[in-house]
């Protein structure tokens, strides 16, 4: 197979403004890199504050003026659904472009795509089937809730799973009758432009979406401090997200905050160890390691940790690297030469603090390109710098532990929380260590696999408030308190003059 630029790339990617692909106001551009050679393929526009400044202009009239948030449900429900049949229709075409962009192996990019697609029905779904509480005080008091979209959500993405990260805000901003400004991540621009066109043939009306694409110090920057965007839903790296934190700060934004993690799989000698195998494989070495909910530190119980690991090592030294868009490939490129310059000076770190036992720099055969061969540290300890911190790349630390007061004492030590995966046999144990791991969300027994119902989110560094099911709709909407008196209103007589 050789590797080629995708047909019907356009000849450069504009932002999206009130139903128009626009450059930016001062003709700002930036590279955008292909992973795999590492060459310029594209010019994307570099937004600025006046390029933000129009898009939230666009997306206030489309709010204040415009059909999309006073529609009905059912009819909102109608263009999400619309939306998410071209997006399937698209599923090749799309996922040729994601891989093409982002260094994702062409198989889990199509899994994504469709996922994405899933994430509009699901919203679609959700709205219609939308009811609010009302409240009865007999003969006194009817109270009920008022359920309001908020104005102009900003959201602002990463570049790793980008489709499928922007549907799961643009889902619920847009079916809960919000307008949008959507800045995505600056290294992976591509497939975000391709929404743009989607919604236009969904009947999305001119204003509601508006896309600014740019460097988050600019473009993401000047959304977060614009007066006129209530929202922020921000998914990245936990220091960009504090620093959005304090720059929100003074406007009082409503905030979610999706950020990073190094969730723990524990492994204990009584697990389906086959089991466990596959899907601890699959948890650190699917998207290229480029994952928030990747099980990066695996503890796994002495008895029979020296089988693991061996066993371990042994799949990772087969996990086919390869061109993103082979068929075959399990892991592609890394996204980006910095990206790439960062997980592998964490594989040096890692060879000073632990023992190497698969991996450790390039793979065969891959001189360019940024291609990291799947790597194993064993021994970890848990000071380890690569026990610690967040590589976001194909590299996993492995510790043993003896007891379950051990294993619980490890997978808590780190300042995120994002999730937990557990492999046991034992009932009990299996609840009661998912209750007292400090993690968002827990796997038992299986790997990452997710309800669309269920909360979403990280506690401690991994983030701030859930999405996910009606918590999205929660995020997205404004529930306003109404009371009615039925009877006479009964207020205390201020004011009147004694007699
Ligand atoms: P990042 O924080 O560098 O960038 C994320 C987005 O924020 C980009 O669009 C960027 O341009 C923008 N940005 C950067 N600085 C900004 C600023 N000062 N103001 C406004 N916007 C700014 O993250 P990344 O490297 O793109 O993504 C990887 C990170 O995302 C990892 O830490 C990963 O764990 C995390 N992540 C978390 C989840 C989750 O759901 N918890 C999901 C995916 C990725």
């Amino acid at each position: 197979m050789t590797h080629q630029k995708p047909a019907g790339l356009p000849d450069r990617i504009r932002h999206f403004i009130d139903g128009e692909f626009v450059d930016s106001v001062g003709g700002e551009t930036f590279d955008v890199l292909d992973p795999v050679t590492n060459e310029n393929y594209i010019q994307a526009a570099a937004g600025q504050q006046a390029d933000v400044d129009r898009a939230v202009a666009a997306a206030k009239r489309a709010f204040q003026e415009g059909p999309w948030p006073k529609l009905l449900p059912r009819e909102r429900s109608r263009v999400l659904h619309k939306i998410a049949d071209i997006v399937e229709s698209r599923d090749a075409q799309l996922a040729e472009l994601e891989s093409f962009d982002s260094g994702l192996p062409i198989t889990q990019a199509k899994g994504q795509a469709r996922r994405a697609a899933e994430n509009f029905r699901f919203f679609a779904d959700l709205i219609v089937a939308q009811h609010d509480d009302t409240f009865k005080v007999p003969g006194r008091q009817i109270n009920y809730v008022n359920r309001k979209p908020i104005g102009v959500a900003g959201l602002i993405t990463p570049w790793n799973t980008p489709f499928m990260l922007e549907s799961w805000k643009l889902g619920p901003a847009l079916a809960t009758g919000n307008t949008v400004v959507l800045k995505p991540a600056e290294f992976t621009p591509l497939s975000a432009s391709l929404w743009a066109e989607i919604f236009r043939e969904a009947g999305v009306p001119d204003g509601v979406f508006n896309l600014v694409n740019g460097l988050g110090e600019e473009a993401g920057d000047a959304l977060v401090k614009h007066p006129d965007v209530p929202l922020i839903s921000f998914t990245g790296e936990s220091s960009t997200g504090s620093l959005i934190f304090g720059n929100a700060a003074p406007f009082l934004k409503g905030l979610s905050m999706e950020l990073g993690g190094k969730s723990p799989a524990v492994v204990f000698a009584d697990a389906d160890l086959e089991a466990a195998l596959d899907a601890t494989v699959f948890g650190v070495f699917s998207l290229n390691g480029e994952r928030c909910t990747a099980g990066s530190r695996i503890l796994v119980q002495r008895d029979i940790y020296d089988e693991f690991v061996e066993r371990y090592a042994e799949r990772a030294k087969n996990v086919v690297v390869g061109l993103p868009s082979d068929p075959a490939t399990e892991v592609g490129a890394l996204v980006h030469p910095e990206h790439y310059d960062k997980v592998m000076s964490y594989v040096e770190i890692g060879k000073g603090e632990a023992r190497l036992v698969a991996g450790g720099g390039r793979p065969e055969g891959f001189p360019t390109g940024n291609y990291v061969a799947p790597t194993v540290f064993a021994d970890v300890s848990p000071d380890a710098r690569i026990f610690q911190e967040e590589i976001f790349g194909p590299v996993v630390a492995i510790t043993p532990f003896d007891t379950d007061e051990e294993a619980l004492e490890l997978a808590n030590n780190t300042k995120y929380g994002l999730a937990a995966y557990i492999w046991t046999s034992n009932l009990k144990r299996a609840h009661n260590f998912s209750q007292s791991v400090d993690a968002g969300m827990v796997w038992l027994n299986s790997n990452n696999v997710r309800d669309l119902r269920t909360p979403f989110g990280g506690v401690k560094a991994s983030g701030l408030g859930h999405e996910g099911g009606y918590r999205s709709i929660d995020f997205y909407t404004d529930q306003q308190a109404v009371h009615i008196t039925l009877n006479e209103a009964h207020s205390p007589k201020f004011g009147v003059v004694a007699p």
